[in-house]
């Protein structure tokens, strides 16, 4: 398998998550967080850690963000850092961005403002458990 490189911007939950789980699938994962002590959390569970402003274009491109197979801008509440971090990211040179939103509108606007995928978590889930539960023999085991 090859291995790829990721580039996983925030780290919440959802960002945690998807950082460890792809460090764990044997990839390399930077992760970025603002603050010091989410960093550190996760510090031992992916390849680097790197604590900086991701709305930061100069940032990112010091970091080298074009040479990424993908970038995860997972970042949610925050909706105005979400955009200008996708913003800056496609500016700086990111291959791929796949960014979280909230809501519908903030999926439109990431969309328009170049990610290349938008995922809602929550709603994305409740999709998926929704058709597994009709899925037939979902009550069997
Ligand atoms: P969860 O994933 O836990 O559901 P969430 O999607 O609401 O939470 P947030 O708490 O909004 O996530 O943000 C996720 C992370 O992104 C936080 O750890 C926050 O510190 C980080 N973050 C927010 N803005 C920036 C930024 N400009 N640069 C770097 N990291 C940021």
């Amino acid at each position: 398998m090859r291995k790829h490189q990721f580039l996983v911007i925030g780290l919440g939950r959802f960002g945690t998550a998807v950082a460890t789980t792809l460090y764990q699938l044997g990839h390399e994962v930077v992760a970025i967080d603002e603050h010091e002590e989410n960093v550190q959390r996760v510090m031992n569970h992916v390849t680097h850690v790197a604590m900086l402003d991701a709305t930061d274009e100069r940032a990112l491109s010091a970091l080298g963000i074009q040479d990424f197979d993908v970038v995860i801008v997972a970042i949610g509440a925050d909706v105005k850092a979400n955009i200008l971090t996708t913003v800056a990211a496609k500016s700086a040179g990111a291959k791929y961005v796949v960014s979280k939103a909230v809501d519908d509108m903030t999926r439109r606007v990431l969309e328009k403002v170049g990610a290349d995928l938008v995922v809602r978590p929550e709603h994305d889930m409740g999709v998926r458990l929704a058709r597994k539960l009709v899925r037939p023999h979902s009550f069997d085991d």
